[in-house]
């Protein structure tokens, strides 16, 4: 992706684990990368479509002269996140912080931190089969809305479906939802468990009925598997109810494994169900 690069910048601060440095401060030094779609832009001569440098500038030096962190580890992280949320073309950052002065007591030419940090799609499913069904969606809406650094893009129709798994329960009201998010898979699905439990969700049965089930189908293009977090999702294709809404959100999208597409994995499940009946 096209670049727009920093060096060097210089500003002033009072991060430091030692108390001296949080009242005299010092210098540091800035550089950053702006990863930015930067076509429109040089086509049309437009500083709209990009991202203004000078602004990040004066931004970043606000930022360092502003806050105070023990750590440069710390200012790095919030700065990218602030940028992130700031500079609405800004589709990744890279920022090192540099202490030229950092007090060890030995000679050294700087100490810096580097960091990339960006945003990420990802396609969540969420249902409910126990209360009001629409009302624990929506609050899971409302919720993830107000997550660190996520943006809901897209939200399907709610769908009425049958049980799955464990079919002498309720049906349940299902959607999807396409979010952009700059948190980490992990981290994500912690956020998604705490706002499962905030909506009275109890882990009793497996596969019954729930209040509220937000299930991480995709992220990126990313494929990891452990004990706690499998993605892709290792059942979609056999789900009507995370397919169906799919289907509404982006059914050109490509499972990153099998490279079949939502509307491929699709059919394939209605011809699978066919088959069974006949
Ligand atoms: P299910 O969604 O299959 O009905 P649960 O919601 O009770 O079941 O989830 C059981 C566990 O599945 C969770 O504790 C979570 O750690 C794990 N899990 C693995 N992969 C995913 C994923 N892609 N999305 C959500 N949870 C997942
Ligand atoms: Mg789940």
């Amino acid at each position: 992706m096209d670049k727009i690069q920093i060096r060097n910048l210089e500003v002033f601060g009072h991060h430091g684990v030692f108390p001296e440095e949080n009242k005299l401060g010092q210098k540091f030094l800035v550089n950053a990368v702006l990863f930015v779609n930067l076509h429109e832009a040089g086509l049309e001569d437009d500083l709209q479509k990009s991202v203004d440098y000078g602004e990040v500038c004066h931004y970043i030096t606000g930022f360092m002269r502003d806050q105070t962190y023990k750590l440069i580890e710390s200012a790095a992280e919030r700065l990218a996140e602030k940028l992130l949320d700031h500079f609405e073309r800004l589709e990744k950052v890279e920022l090192e912080i540099k202490k030229p002065w950092a007090p060890i007591g030995l000679p050294l030419e700087s100490v810096s931190v580097k960091i990339a940090r960006g945003w990420h799609t990802a396609y969540l499913s969420l249902g409910s089969n126990i209360g009001d069904r629409e009302k624990y969606l929506d609050n899971a809406l409302e919720a993830l809305k107000e997550l660190r650094g996520t943006k809901v893009l897209q939200v399907t129709r709610f769908l009425e479906t049958e049980p799955y798994g464990k079919t002498d329960q309720d049906a349940f009201l299902n959607t999807a939802a396409a979010i952009r998010t700059q948190m980490q898979p992990l981290e994500l699905l912690k956020e998604i468990h705490r706002i499962e439990q905030k909506n009275g969700r109890e882990r009793v049965v497996h596969w019954g009925p729930r209040t509220l089930d937000i299930d991480i189908i995709f992220y990126d293009k990313l494929v990891m598997e452990s004990e706690e977090l499998t993605v892709p999702h290792p059942d979609l294709e056999n789900r009507g109810f995370v397919l169906g809404p799919l289907m509404e959100l982006n059914r050109y999208y490509r499972h990153p494994v099998s490279g079949k597409t939502i509307a491929c994995l699709y059919k394939e499940l209605g011809q699978r169900a066919m088959a069974e009946l006949l």
